[in-house]
């Protein structure tokens, strides 16, 4: 059986959907309740490839870094909600 392997921590897991359930919880709610955040060192892949191109649009989400480049932040797209 094929195992994913979460970019984020040591979990592991047997199906896709099990995987993103999980990856939701990575991110944490912003206080303003408009997007979502994490710390820019649990994802130093993605925090190199904003920081080339300024904002990344992937998934439904926009991308960008705040906190003098310390956190990740990311907002739903509207056009993804339709
Ligand atoms: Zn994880």
């Amino acid at each position: 059986m094929r195992v994913i392997k979460c970019r984020y921590c040591t979990c592991q897991f047997f199906s896709q959907s099990d995987y993103e359930a999980h990856l939701k919880t990575h991110w944490k709610q912003a206080k303003n309740g408009e997007g979502e955040w994490m710390p820019c060192e649990l994802d130093s892949y993605l925090t190199e490839r904003i920081r080339n191109s300024g904002a990344l649009v992937l998934g439904g989400y926009r991308y960008s870094l705040i906190g003098d480049g310390k956190i990740l932040y990311r907002t739903r797209l509207e056009s993804a909600e339709y």
